[in-house]
């Protein structure tokens, strides 16, 4: 069977990469969350003082950005694939909401984009890969032969966010929770730089209330259309 692109994009916490990560693992592909990228970025960022309150040391950035390697091991306890910076395991201090609310500013310098644009399309050279972001179907794979853009109501991705967090012991609110995804979608959508935006091409996925076999079933009868000879 030909090997395809899989590009999902869409707003903070509407269930991207669970979803990416399911069908990845359900026809064999690679997974890549390119959001974890930006995520150890910025916490390379808050590690090397490069954030001055909530202004960015640009050129030390600059001078750093080149010698950071993001790659993705699979872990063999929970058979997920953790994200590293330059060998470190970072998985579980890139979901802090420290991270979260510093990631949107990092992720909208046009020389963070550059780089982490040009590792991800190296990754994709032999497709087979699911990826999902805020411009892969439109910068980063414009050519995917399947692009989703995921979509959920605001309430609804923040209750989501919410119940993972304390899921993992970090202490939120409702309301905090609601602001930083409001947030980061506007820097999102429109940021210079590969801003957030729908594909032309893209197919929308709205979960707001689909179940997840629903939306599974959605996934695979598209995947099955797209790699059809
Ligand atoms: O997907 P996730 O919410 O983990 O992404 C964290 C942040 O990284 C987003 O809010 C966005 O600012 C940035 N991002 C991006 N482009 C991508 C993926 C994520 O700008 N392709």
């Amino acid at each position: 069977m030909k090997k395809i692109i899989i590009a999902i994009d869409g707003h903070s916490s509407c269930g991207k990469s669970t979803m990416a990560k399911d069908l990845a693992k359900t026809i064999g592909y690679t997974y890549v969350d390119s959001g974890a990228m930006y995520r150890a970025v910025t916490l390379h960022a808050i590690q090397k003082g490069i954030f001055k309150g909530d202004q960015l040391d640009l050129d030390k950035l600059k001078q750093d950005i080149r010698n950071i390697r993001i790659t993705f091991i699979k872990n063999p306890a929970t058979g997920r694939s953790d994200t590293y910076l330059n060998g470190q395991n970072v998985e579980h201090e890139i979901r802090s909401m420290e991270v979260a609310n510093k990631v949107s500013p990092i992720a909208a310098v046009g020389f963070v984009r550059e780089e982490m644009v040009k590792q991800q399309q190296a990754m994709g050279l032999s497709k087979g890969i699911v990826m999902d972001g805020r411009d892969i179907g439109t910068i980063v794979f414009p050519n995917a032969e399947l692009k989703i853009f995921v979509t959920a109501s605001p309430e609804i991705r923040a209750q989501r966010r919410l119940d993972e967090l304390i899921a993992k012991g970090e202490h939120a609110t409702f309301e905090e929770v609601l602001h930083n995804l409001a947030t980061r979608d506007r820097i999102d959508s429109t940021r210079k730089d590969g801003p957030l935006r729908q594909a032309e091409d893209a197919v929308v996925l709205d979960n707001s209330n689909l179940t997840i076999q629903e939306q599974n079933h959605r996934l695979m009868e598209l995947f099955g259309e797209r790699v059809k000879p």
